[in-house]
């Protein structure tokens, strides 16, 4: 017999902690469960253990919605942020609904019963078990927990030394006066060089091409005074709100004047590196915010260049050597350590296979609904959060929509919901940024339309008034009665 589950949610991290929340908060009598694949609560915030993990957003708008952030630091590192999200379940009974080493492999949707068929597998038990739903959300996060990005350098075994990569960092890598070159130039290599560059003999960041580096403060002034002087909810709620703004602001400039922002930038890191600095490699091919600007706190990177504890070279490899890299310049990088920050391995639904009245759907010839639900798949969300502000700002949203969704169908008696694909929609890619990351995952990823409801403006503004307040019925959603759930449209949706 399968259990049966008004919602299930899949995932323990940050977003499907919020999603509990939120259910049990707006729709109280809803049964839910969470299925988690790991044996933790916090997802990346439990997975990631390399040295300096931290946020690379700040924390007011990184947290949820009904939970203030109440530490000093607003860009946080890691465990302080896993203690949050794993607070948060502690606080509202939502670590009582999570059924751990649970990784969900299908899931069967049958229009007749109006109810998803979810099989979860258990490394563990070393047994397959099935869950039945109304609703599926998925909080999966969105790359693969099984490996990163394996960029497939030439001759990587003849290096005599550890390699690591910051997905699996072994708990005991000794680094203290090391020689180590971190491979990468993203959020990843910029927190872990200024961080091992403290204890290690030198090292180098050795990057392809140049990404935007831009320094903030680590603590939030204004937000610390407030948090004394205001009822925690307002301060936050006002820091949140001056945060979403501020954002909003510089990432339409960007996409306005990128010419200009460009050259604010490069002055800031002219100022940060001195006269003498060749900030060729900090200055990209691409405009701010083709791909994410990375944040660094307090210029720690620059201080480590500064004080020449760390240095940047821009180079491509030519092979690994005994003693280290061998660029494509000629020149050769020692190192006693090498650290692979090559990115990730993006994945969709959790790597979960679907099926709609027993086709196939490839999640890839699906289009996004609002971001959230997806073409011709009923009762089923996923928690997806920006590209170009923090995570936690859309999946709040997306909870509230979620749930006001649930609730309109309890009132009026429907089963089921589903979004009809337009056929004259154009497409365009899910992800707006050129990243390589995300140019490799597109032929994986669902599409998104050019118009709404279909397309993704990564605008919290926007999409506050859409997901809270914006219509249910609005001509895409298609509603059905308990027992009249019709089978979706199969030449739009499914794949042999
Ligand atoms: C190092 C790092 C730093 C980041 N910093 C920021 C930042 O500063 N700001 C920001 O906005 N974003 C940041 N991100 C993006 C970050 O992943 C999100 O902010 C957020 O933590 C995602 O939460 P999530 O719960 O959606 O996904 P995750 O944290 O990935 O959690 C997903 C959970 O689902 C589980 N799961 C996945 N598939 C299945 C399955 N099939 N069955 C069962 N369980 C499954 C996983 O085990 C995991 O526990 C960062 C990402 C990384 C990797």
């Amino acid at each position: 017999m399968a259990e049966h589950y008004d919602v299930i949610i899949v995932g323990a991290g940050l977003s499907g902690i919020g999603a509990a929340y939120h259910l049990q908060t707006a729709c109280p009598k809803k049964t839910y469960i969470i299925l988690e694949g790991r044996g933790a609560i916090g997802g990346t915030w439990d997975l990631f253990r390399y040295p300096g993990i931290r946020s690379d957003s700040n924390m007011y708008t990184l947290g949820y919605n009904f939970k203030p952030w109440r530490e000093a630091k607003a860009i946080a590192d890691g465990p302080s942020i896993l203690n949050y999200v794993r607070e948060t379940a502690r606080e509202n009974g939502i670590d009582r609904h999570i059924c751990f080493d649970h990784m969900v492999r299908h899931a069967s949707w049958s229009s007749e019963n109006a109810r998803w068929t979810v099989e979860a597998e258990s490394a563990a038990e070393k047994q397959v078990a099935r869950f039945t739903c109304n609703f599926l959300f998925m909080c999966s996060g969105y790359y693969d927990y099984a490996g990163g990005y394996d960029a497939k350098f030439p001759n990587t075994e003849r290096f005599k030394g550890p390699i690591v990569h910051p997905q699996f960092w072994p708990d005991d890598l000794e680094y203290r006066d090391k020689r180590i070159v971190v491979i990468g130039s993203g959020a990843t290599a910029v927190t872990i060089v200024p961080e091992m560059a403290k204890g290690a003999a030198h090292v180098t960041m050795l990057q392809r091409s140049p990404t935007y580096v831009v320094s903030v403060p680590a603590e939030d002034s204004m937000a610390n005074w407030l948090r004394g002087h205001l009822p925690p909810m307002l301060g936050y709620q006002l820091v949140r709100w001056r945060n979403v703004l501020l954002q909003m602001y510089f990432y339409n400039r960007a996409r306005k004047v990128p010419a200009k922002v460009k050259a604010y930038i490069l002055k800031l890191i002219r100022n940060e590196l001195g006269p003498e600095y060749d900030i060729g490699h900090f200055t990209p091919r691409y405009n701010p915010w083709d791909q994410r600007v990375c944040l660094v706190p307090d210029s720690d990177l620059f201080k480590m260049i500064r004080e020449r504890k760390a240095s940047i070279v821009t180079d491509n490899i030519e092979t690994f050597t005994e003693r280290g890299v061998k660029l494509k310049s000629g020149r050769e990088l020692e190192a006693d350590i090498i650290v692979t920050a090559t990115g990730l391995q993006l994945k969709v639904l959790g790597g979960m296979k679907v099926n709609v009245d027993g086709r196939v759907i490839d999640p890839s010839t699906v289009m996004a609904y609002k971001g959230m639900m997806f073409s011709d798949m009923p009762n089923l969300a996923s928690a997806f959060g920006y590209t170009n502000a923090s995570w936690t700002l859309k999946c709040d949203l997306t909870c509230d929509f979620v749930c006001r969704l649930l609730n309109y169908m309890d009132t009026n008696g429907f089963a089921a919901c589903v979004a009809r694909r337009d056929p004259n929609m154009s497409e365009a890619p899910f992800l707006n940024l050129n990243s390589g990351y995300i140019q490799r995952a597109n032929r994986i990823l669902p599409r998104q339309g050019i118009k709404a409801p279909w397309k993704l403006h990564q605008n919290y503004a926007r999409d506050l008034m859409m997901l809270r307040y914006g219509k249910l019925e609005d001509g895409t959603l298609e509603f059905s009665a308990p027992g009249r759930a019709k089978a979706p449209v199969a030449e739009l949706a499914c794949a042999a």
